[in-house]
């Protein structure tokens, strides 16, 4: 979807929910974590929210992704351009993450350096492993709020001894993915 496209569809939601409408810096932040969605499902999702929250989704992208999924599921017909296989690592070929630095949290999107099956070149590559290393919160599955806490770092795990940060490229270290 293009910025225009989602900005209009957050100002629903903003009337909806009596709320002031976000900062423009802050919509461009969602939109690049959204804009691989559709245009066509903008409609079906705005609603989704409206039925499904009581109050503005304090996770915007997050509950965006979700309603998303729901109109996948429930479309499936509409989906056969794009398909992904599963990654233990990533949803779709993406790693949501966040980062809390001066105590306050960031949101930030990688591509998968185990799949590589995203090609949204916006993102940079990355590993999950070498995220969690880094200090990012690594859902893994969808950038809920509940799905937020870190899952737990095991050096001993099969994966981990597969996948060791040594593995993946660092063509994007030091580097904010922003
Ligand atoms: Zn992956």
């Amino acid at each position: 979807m293009e910025l225009n496209e989602f900005v209009n569809s957050i100002s629903v939601l903003c009337s909806y929910y009596e709320r002031k409408e976000p900062k423009q810096s802050t919509l461009e932040v969602w939109h690049r974590w959204c804009h691989r969605i559709p245009s066509e499902p903008l409609t079906w999702i705005v609603r989704k929210i409206e039925e499904d929250y009581e109050n503005f989704p304090r996770n915007l992208p997050g509950a965006v992704f979700e309603a998303y999924g729901e109109w996948q599921q429930a479309n499936p017909d509409k989906m056969a351009a794009e398909r992904y296989f599963y990654c233990p690592d990533c949803i779709e070929g993406l790693i949501f993450t966040q980062k809390i630095i001066d105590n306050m949290k960031y949101s930030y999107v990688f591509r998968c350096g185990r799949c590589r099956q995203s090609r949204t070149t916006a993102y940079p590559i990355a590993g999950r492993l070498d995220l969690l290393g880094e200090g990012y919160i690594v859902g893994g599955v969808q950038p809920t709020e509940k799905l937020i806490d870190p899952p737990p770092f095991d050096p001993n795990d099969e994966v981990a001894k597969e996948y060791t940060p040594q593995n993946y490229p660092r063509e994007f270290k030091d580097e904010n993915p922003f």
